[in-house]
C-alpha cells in the first residue's frame, strides 16, 4: 500500500515538475478610466493596477515606463535620433523642435500602494517607485494612480494627427509597469525602438467626443451603446447623450493600444475557425479600393498562420489605419493606409504574423529582436509566397541584405539589445533578415519538417510567457534529436560567418576525392551534392560533430551517403566518391542555398564545362525595412 502511495506521489511530482518546467512570471491587472480632451489633446485618468509578485524575490521598488516623455526636446530619444549615423527619417531632429503644446508627457498626479501614498522619482521615460511596504514573494499590491498626459504631435508611432490625418494613435499612452523576471528589471529608457511588458488583463474605459470612432486592443463591452459597426448586425443602438465612453476588456495580453478618428469606416470579416477581423480606415481615393481587397487577403493569411504555426487565440483582431508605418500590438496593429496593394498586403502580413511572436509568445523585443522580427518576417515571407503562388526562395532578400551588411563592414552581433546597435541598418538586418535566415538555415541543419513541427511546438509550449532563445533551441533539439547550442552561439552572439569551398578534386584508382575547406570560422554541416552524368544525384551528408546526430532524409528522390561527422576544429574534410570523375557532371555544396555562405563562388564545380565567370549574388540590394 505504502509503495503504491509512494509511486503515486512520485508520479504527481513528475507531473508537477513537467508543469513547472517554465519560469515564474509576474502578472498585472489594469483597470483604467481615462478621458481624452480632443481640443487640448490631453488625457486625464485613473489607473488601478493589481500587481502579483510571483517571483521568489522581495521587491522594494517597482518601475513604470512613461513613454510619452520621450517626445520632449533633449530626451534620450531626441539625442539618439540626432546623433546616430543613419537616423530614422521619421524622427531626425523633429523632437528638438517641439513646442510646449506639441510635446508628449505623462505626469503622475498621485500614486498609492494599498491605499497609502508612496514616493516616486521620474527619470526621463522611467518612473521609479519606492514601495511603502516591501512586496513579498507570492504577495500582491494594488497601485492606485491618477495621471495626466499630453498626446504629442506624432513623431514616431504614438501621437496626434499622423501624416495621413488620423487624429489619435494611442500607443504606449499609459504608465506601464516594467517587466521583472529571472533577469531582473527591464527598464530600458525609450529611444524609439522596442517594448517588453508584463502579462495580464486590461479593463479600459475611454471617454471622448462622440464624433470619434475608437479601435484597439480587446473586446468592446458596450457595443449596443456605441454602434459604429460594433453592434450586433441589424440591431438598434441606444447611444447616451454627450461624450461616449468606450469600454474594452482584453485578457492575457501585455499591452493595450487604441486609435481614434471621426472619419473611420469600420468593416468586419470573419475568418473561418479564426478571429473576427476588423478594419478601420478613412475611406478615400488612396485607400478604399485596396482596403476592400485587403479583407480577403487577411482571411487567407490568418488561415495560413493558424495551419502552419499554431492557432491565434483571441476572438478579434483589428487592422487600424494610424501610426507611421506598421507596428504590432496585442489584438491589433496600426499601419499607414495610403499604400499600393502590394505594400498594404506586405505590411499587414508582417503585423499579423507579429501576433504569434510579439503578441502570444511575447518574445522580449529589446533583447531578442532577431526572434521577434525575424520569426515574424520568416512566416510572412512564406505565407505571402504561398498565397501569391511565388516560386523560389521566399527569403532571398533577407540573405542579400545580410551579405551586403557584412560586405559594408557594418555587421554587429544580432544578440545585443536593440537600442544599442551602432547603426539602424545593422539593427534592421540583425532583427529582420538574420532572424528569417536563422530559421530558413535551420531547415538545412535539422530538416524542413522538423523546423515547422518545432515552431508549432514552441508556440504551444511557450504561449502567454516570454520565451528566450535557449527555450527555442531546446524545443528544436527535442524535436530533431540534434544538439544546436553551437548554432545559436555562432549565429546570434558572434559576427563569425559561414564560408565553405571546394578546394580540390582528384581522382585515384576509379575514385574521386573532393576536399572541402572551411574558410569561415562559423562551422556548419555540409551537404555535398554530386550530379552524375547519367542524371542521378547523390547527397554526401557531413554532419558537424557538435550536432551529435544527423538530419532526417529530406529528399527521397536523391541517394544519400552519410559520412563521419566533421570535427569543427578541422580546416578541411575529404569525401571519397566511389566513381571516376568522368562519370560526374557537377559537385556542389548546398544546392538548396539555405546555407548563408558568404562566398558561394567556390561552392560548385562543373566537371563538364570550362569555368564560368563569377556573378556576385550579394549586390541585389538590402532588405532594410
Ligand atoms: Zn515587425
Amino acid at each position: 500500500m505504502q509503495k503504491i502511495i509512494l509511486a503515486l506521489v512520485f508520479a504527481l511530482l513528475q507531473l508537477s515538475a513537467y508543469a513547472q518546467q517554465h519560469r515564474w512570471q509576474q502578472r498585472v491587472e489594469y483597470t483604467m478610466d481615462v478621458k481624452l480632451n480632443t481640443s487640448t489633446h490631453r488625457l486625464t485618468g485613473t489607473q488601478k493596477l493589481t500587481y502579483y509578485n510571483n517571483s521568489p524575490d522581495t521587491l522594494d521598488k517597482v518601475y513604470y515606463h512613461l513613454y510619452f516623455n520621450a517626445f520632449q526636446p533633449g530626451s534620450m530619444m531626441d539625442v539618439r535620433s540626432r546623433t546616430i549615423a543613419d537616423p530614422d527619417p521619421r524622427v531626425t531632429d523633429r523632437i528638438s523642435k517641439l513646442k510646449p503644446d506639441e510635446i508628449g508627457y505623462q505626469h503622475i498626479a498621485s500614486l498609492k500602494q494599498n491605499g497609502r501614498d508612496v514616493s516616486w522619482h521620474v527619470s526621463g521615460t522611467v518612473l521609479e517607485v519606492t514601495l511603502r511596504k516591501p512586496l513579498l514573494p507570492g504577495d500582491k499590491a494594488v497601485f492606485d494612480m491618477a495621471f495626466e498626459a499630453q498626446v504629442p504631435v506624432q513623431i514616431r508611432r504614438s501621437g496626434r494627427n499622423n501624416r495621413e490625418g488620423i487624429s489619435y494613435s494611442m500607443t504606449q499612452w499609459y504608465p506601464k509597469m516594467a517587466e521583472y523576471d529571472h533577469r531582473g528589471w527591464h527598464t530600458y529608457p525609450y529611444i524609439g525602438r522596442e517594448f517588453h511588458a508584463v502579462w495580464g488583463d486590461f479593463n479600459v474605459k475611454i471617454t471622448l467626443d462622440p464624433s470619434f470612432i475608437v479601435a484597439g486592443t480587446g473586446v468592446l463591452q458596450n457595443p449596443q451603446e456605441i454602434g459604429h459597426g460594433y453592434e450586433k448586425p441589424g440591431t438598434a443602438v441606444k447611444r447616451p447623450k454627450g461624450d461616449l465612453t468606450w469600454h474594452f476588456v482584453a485578457k492575457d495580453v501585455h499591452d493595450f493600444a487604441w486609435a481614434a478618428d471621426p472619419d473611420y469606416t469600420h468593416e468586419v470579416v470573419q475568418v473561418p475557425d479564426g478571429p473576427t477581423v476588423r478594419f478601420f480606415y478613412q475611406p478615400g481615393e488612396k485607400t478604399t479600393q485596396n482596403w476592400t481587397r485587403l479583407k480577403d487577403f487577411a482571411v487567407r493569411y490568418f488561415q495560413y498562420m493558424n495551419r502552419h504555426f499554431g492557432k491565434y487565440p483571441y476572438e478579434t483582431y483589428s487592422i487600424i489605419q494610424g501610426g507611421d508605418g506598421g507596428m504590432e500590438y496585442p489584438m491589433c496593429t496600426l499601419i499607414t493606409g495610403e499604400r499600393s496593394m502590394g505594400s498594404l498586403a506586405g505590411v499587414t502580413a508582417h503585423e499579423i504574423s507579429h501576433s504569434w511572436y510579439q503578441g502570444v509568445l511575447a518574445i522580449n523585443e529589446g533583447l531578442y529582436a532577431w526572434m521577434d522580427e525575424g520569426f515574424t518576417d520568416f512566416t510572412a515571407n512564406e505565407a505571402i509566397a504561398d498565397i501569391f503562388e511565388q516560386e523560389g526562395n521566399p527569403h532571398e532578400n533577407a540573405y542579400a541584405g545580410y551579405f551586403a551588411l557584412i560586405k559594408n563592414g557594418l555587421f554587429e552581433p544580432a544578440g545585443q539589445h536593440s537600442d544599442h546597435f551602432s547603426t539602424n541598418r545593422a539593427y534592421s538586418v540583425a532583427a529582420y533578415a538574420m532572424g528569417a535566415i536563422f530559421l530558413h538555415q535551420l531547415k538545412y541543419v535539422i530538416g524542413e519538417e522538423n523546423v515547422y513541427k518545432g515552431l508549432r511546438r514552441f508556440y504551444y509550449t511557450w504561449k502567454f510567457q516570454h520565451p528566450e532563445p535557449n527555450d527555442f533551441i531546446r524545443v528544436m533539439e527535442r524535436v530533431s534529436g540534434i544538439q544546436l547550442q553551437w548554432y545559436l552561439r555562432y549565429f546570434v552572439y558572434t559576427t563569425k560567418t559561414i564560408d565553405y569551398g571546394i578546394k580540390a578534386v582528384v581522382e585515384d584508382e576509379g575514385n574521386t576525392f573532393v576536399t572541402i575547406a572551411r574558410k569561415g570560422e562559423f562551422p556548419m554541416p555540409v551537404d555535398l551534392v554530386v550530379t552524375y552524368k547519367d542524371g542521378t544525384r547523390e547527397l554526401y551528408y557531413i554532419p558537424l560533430n557538435e550536432m551529435m546526430g544527423s538530419k532526417p532524409v529530406e529528399d527521397t528522390e536523391m541517394m544519400r551517403t552519410d559520412l563521419v561527422a566533421w570535427p569543427w576544429v578541422n580546416p578541411t574534410y575529404t569525401v571519397r566518391i566511389g566513381r571516376a570523375s568522368k562519370e560526374i557532371s557537377s559537385i556542389e555544396i548546398d544546392p538548396s542555398q539555405r546555407l548563408a555562405d558568404v562566398d558561394r563562388q567556390d561552392n560548385r564545380i562543373d566537371l563538364t564545362q570550362p569555368p564560368k565567370a563569377y556573378e556576385d549574388p550579394t549586390t541585389s540590394g538590402a532588405n532594410d525595412r
